[in-house]
């Protein structure tokens, strides 16, 4: 693999991907995608033509170990010299996850705003448990973010979305490993949605403001794959991982309270947050700014029974990790309570 990514924007960059295969010294590349973006992913090998080797379109959420080993098995079987993930985070995902087991080399055409396709980190679930690694080998060689495969997210997918790559510049700022470039990358992609996601909300098919927010999704995306995550991270995997709550949704509801409960240990690192979306709280000022745009503001509304709370604020504080502030079960408690009922952040 190359340690420079090689990242490109466009309006309708997808249909270069077989040339993009081709830079890559590679004739045989296996498509990936969900059930759900199969016809995309059929328009995409008709596309590449000739440098198609196949399609596996079984990619899940979490990236179980199964799924990744049938697709390997495809990958084998059509003589496979290369991968090309179409989708979210979870397609993204099984290509990462093929390459560690094989080197194969990756072209990343990223549907959502997740970031996944920009970091070295892979997450996996076999029997239940979800591992995390970092890994050179999986970052994909290609990105190519076409404008034109975001305009057709749906408008509440759109924002929680963008809400969960801004999750990754929030806590960028306060990490532990934060340095000047860290800080200039979370900023840029902060402002790159602060830029974009009202437009492209009010105009789904605005190219020119999705491609905007492309650039947040890449920038989020790399400062995640350069920082410790904190308090924000560890609460989303405890409530995805104990409860099945949907992973971007879940970002969009707990990051104005994990950055209320940071502020008094962090507030110097967060106050370019408060002074980018406006006002003197970065807390409010995110709760504001997801409130602008329709985002879900409750756990309770993800699904979530008020009875988990306290098992929840448990797991969470249970094993010691790094936080600006100390992680507290009773404080942390009195956060999921106040996330739970939709109540600002306090
Ligand atoms: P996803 O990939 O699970 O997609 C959710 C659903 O939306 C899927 O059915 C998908 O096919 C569909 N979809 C995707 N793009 C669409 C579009 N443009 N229009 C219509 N439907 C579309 O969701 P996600 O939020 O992108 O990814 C979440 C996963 O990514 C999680 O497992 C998370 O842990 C992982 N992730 C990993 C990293 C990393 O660095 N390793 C970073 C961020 C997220």
């Amino acid at each position: 693999m190359t340690t420079e990514q090689r990242v490109r924007f466009g309006a309708g960059l997808r249909h270069e991907a077989g040339d993009e295969v081709e830079r890559l010294g590679c004739a045989r590349a296996l498509i990936l995608s969900t059930p759900h973006q199969a016809e995309l992913a059929m328009d995409l090998a008709a596309d590449i033509g000739a440098h198609c080797a196949g399609l596996f379109t079984g990619a899940a959420m979490h990236t179980p170990v199964e799924v990744t080993q049938a697709a390997m098995a495809h990958a084998q079987e059509t003589e496979a010299d290369c991968l090309v993930s179409v989708g979210g985070g979870s397609t993204i995902g099984l290509g990462k996850a093929i390459a560690l087991r094989t080197d194969l080399p990756q072209v990343a055409i990223p549907t959502t705003y997740a970031g996944s396709e920009a970091t070295p980190i892979l997450g996996q679930t076999e029997n239940g448990a979800k591992t995390t690694l970092t890994d050179p080998r999986v970052r994909p060689e290609t990105v190519l973010y076409d404008a034109e495969l975001v305009a057709t997210l749906p408008a509440a997918m759109t924002v929680t979305s963008a809400l969960n790559a801004m999750a990754h510049a929030v806590e960028a700022l306060y990490a532990r490993d934060r340095d000047e470039d860290t800080d200039a990358l979370a900023m840029e992609g902060l402002r790159a949605f602060v830029d974009g996601l009202a437009a492209v909300v009010e105009t789904p098919g605005d190219l020119a403001a999705r491609e905007t927010t492309q650039r947040g999704a890449w920038a989020c995306g790399a400062v995640l794959g350069r920082s410790s995550m904190a308090l924000h991270h560890k609460l989303c995997h405890t409530l995805g991982g104990m409860l099945g709550l949907p992973h971007a949704e879940t970002h969009a509801v707990v990051l104005p309270h994990a950055v209320a409960y940071n502020m008094g240990a962090a507030a110097r690192e967060l106050a370019p947050v408060a002074e980018l979306l406006g006002g003197d709280d970065p807390a409010r000022a995110l709760w504001d700014f997801a409130g602008s745009l329709d985002a879900p503001r409750s756990l309770r509304g993800l699904g979530m029974e008020e009875g988990d709370i306290d098992r929840c604020a448990a797991a969470a504080a249970a094993n010691p990790y790094w936080n600006p502030r100390p992680v507290e079960e009773d404080a942390i408690r009195a956060l999921l309570a106040r996330a739970w009922a939709g109540e600002a952040p306090a």
